[in-house]
């Protein structure tokens, strides 16, 4: 059984000579599982058609923003409508300001906000502001958390717990590198420990609430008040990372679902509804010292784009629905046993992780809370499943290391058609 992928074959072999990897951003060209990409010809509600007209239950969800399904109508007529008027003016419109005000009834922590283009913007400027309004230069990031492509961000650990980063990419100044100190998630001593040596010069600490750029991996009981805690303790600003988890994981994102109050979030993903856009936002005294302001310089010639705000607040508007994260958590939950269900039944060790509409499958019997965790996980095996389930039409992310979506475009029997197809993967992928 091999799907026929002639076309999008050709197109890749076309890309390959344009572009790095055939591609517009790393992830999506097959390295870590192998062998090709699809090219996507439309998609509609839970699924991903491509051009040879093979269909996928799509998992992905362009990386997070489609929690209500692909091309989902309400989404469409919105845009449809505000792009006769124009597509951009360079002077503030209507749209804005009811990005604004729904933004802030969702996140109260995030009284005022500004809208970027994507979600590398927002943590750059995030980090900017808590530079900016703190007059201290370090940042806190922990290991295998992905807050965009910023220079301060593509840092791993340096060689012992408490040294300063180091580059995780050439191009980025290793004495940038040295302003971004990294600790392991989850770990509760290791971050006490590191804001009794530097407390006093770290600006800001910034997390996903859950982390969904290592698979996913939920924060322990207590961790995200912990670390509340210490930036309170020490001055320094608690940034929130929620362009994945806004919206996703509850209806005011991680931070209503675990009762933190962060000092700065940032958006984006969601709030786009497949638009480039992002936001960075938080309590009015750290906003108001953003130009024009205050003096905390961050612009950009496309933000607040009318089209990209009528996507988002049409997305955003479908979150109202009575039952909307219940029936998305329902169907996560009965995903995620009938996986297990499925690997056991064939003799195969997995676990997984989950919060509300996205989850994370390892293979491994052990509980996984770290980015450790994480990599010590059987890969190849991923890798092997990912592509069984794609033979069988259901779309995974093309890494071991990215979280699953969930939207609310799908139904039960979209859910009891992957488990079934999860069936054979594992039965393949483990037959010697
Ligand atoms: C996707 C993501 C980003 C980066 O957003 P882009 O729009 O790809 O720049 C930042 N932080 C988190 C948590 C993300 O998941």
């Amino acid at each position: 059984m091999s799907l026929d992928t002639s076309r999008s074959h050709d197109l890749f072999q076309r890309a390959r000579q344009f572009m790095p990897g055939g591609v517009n951003s790393p992830v999506r060209a097959f390295k870590s599982v192998g062998g090709e990409p699809f090219f996507a010809q439309r998609a509609e509600g839970a699924y991903l058609y491509d051009v040879d007209g093979n269909r996928y239950i799509d998992y992905v969800g362009s990386w997070g923003p489609m929690i209500a399904g692909h091309a989902h109508p309400s989404v469409i007529e919105a845009v449809q409508k505000t792009l006769v008027d124009g597509l951009s003016f360079g002077v503030p419109n209507a749209l804005e300001v009811a990005m604004g005000e729904r933004l802030a009834e969702l996140m109260p922590s995030m009284p005022m906000q500004r809208m970027v283009n994507s979600g590398t913007e927002a943590t750059l400027s995030a980090i900017r502001l808590a530079r900016g309004a703190t007059g201290r230069t370090l940042i806190v990031k922990f290991e295998g958390c992905y807050h965009g492509h910023g220079d301060s961000f593509l840092v791993k650990a340096g060689s012992g717990a408490l040294t300063f980063g180091q580059p995780n990419s050439p191009g980025v100044p290793a004495p940038l590198a040295d302003l971004t100190l990294t600790l392991p998630y989850n770990d509760f001593d290791a971050a006490t420990t590191l804001f009794d040596a530097h407390g006093g010069e770290i600006a800001g600490l910034i997390i996903e609430p859950i982390a969904g750029n290592m698979n996913c991996i939920l924060p322990k009981d207590g961790y995200l008040q912990h670390l509340r805690e210490l930036c309170t303790k020490h001055g320094a600003l608690l940034i929130f990372d929620e362009v994945m988890t806004g919206f996703r994981v509850s209806r005011g994102g991680a931070q209503q679902r675990y009762g933190i109050t962060p000092d700065i979030t940032t958006l984006g993903k969601i709030i786009g509804g497949g638009m480039p856009v992002g936001a960075y936002g938080g309590r009015e005294d750290l906003m108001r010292q953003i130009a024009p302001d205050g003096p905390i310089y961050q612009a950009g010639t496309l933000s607040g784009n009318p089209v990209a705000m009528a996507a988002g607040l049409a997305t955003l508007a479908l979150l109202d629905e009575p039952g909307f994260y219940e029936r998305l958590e329902q169907n996560t939950n009965r995903l995620c046993d009938g996986l297990e269900t499925a690997a056991r039944d064939a003799g195969v060790a997995v676990t997984t992780n989950r919060s509300c509409a996205m989850f994370g499958l390892f293979f491994t019997d052990k509980k996984v809370e770290s980015f450790a965790d994480a990599t010590a996980c059987d890969i190849n095996a991923f890798n092997r499943f990912f592509h069984g389930m794609l033979q069988r039409g259901v779309y995974l992310a093309p890494s071991a290391y990215e979280a699953g979506f969930l939207s609310s475009a799908m139904s039960e029997s979209d859910i009891d058609a992957t488990i079934e197809a999860a069936r054979g993967a594992f039965r393949d992928a483990f037959a010697d």
